[in-house]
């Protein structure tokens, strides 16, 4: 690694610790030329491949958001959706890919987004999965009923009756 401040090829690393639950390392290191420290931060790559076909880093901020709109007014609060997010992000990394495409972090949210609340899911399938029309929605209201509550209990820890309409 070369030092940012006398462009120095090499540097020593003095110090390795886990960060963000162990997703990423963090180094610190040291110029045996010029004696300055810095620090650089480690990470599997995970970037996103667009429709478009360009790429860009795997956000959870961006999951965030379009979850969230999908949530609007549903009794989900801002901690469950950091906690999709993650999940989101976790499975994602766990197929061992670098490059993702854009449809399948659609997915990725899907399972989980159903877990929390059934109608965000509805939302999000419909815009996701460009439902077309009434027999999209019966049809995807179907397969929620026919699901086993076990997943249903799995989820949120605070599930009102309410939202079972
Ligand atoms: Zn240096």
């Amino acid at each position: 690694m070369i030092c940012p401040f006398c462009r120095h090829d090499d540097s020593r690393v003095v110090d390795s610790r886990p960060v963000e639950d162990g997703t990423q390392i963090r180094r610190r290191r040291e110029c045996p030329e010029c004696g300055q420290r810095f620090s650089t931060q480690e990470v599997a790559l995970l970037n996103i491949i667009k429709r478009s076909g360009a790429t860009e880093p795997f956000s959870r901020e961006k999951v965030l958001v379009g979850v969230r709109k999908a949530c609007q007014g549903r009794p989900v609060n801002e901690d469950d959706l950091v906690l999709l997010a993650q999940r989101v992000e976790e499975t994602l990394r766990s197929t061992g890919q670098a490059e993702i495409e854009a449809q399948e972090v659609g997915m990725a949210i899907l399972a989980p987004l159903r877990e929390l609340d059934e109608v965000a899911y509805l939302r999000y399938a419909s815009v996701y999965r460009n439902f077309a029309s009434l027999e999209d929605f019966e049809g995807e209201i179907a397969l929620l009923r026919a699901l086993p509550s076990s997943t249903k209990v799995a989820s949120s820890s605070k599930k009102s009756p309410e939202n079972k309409a």
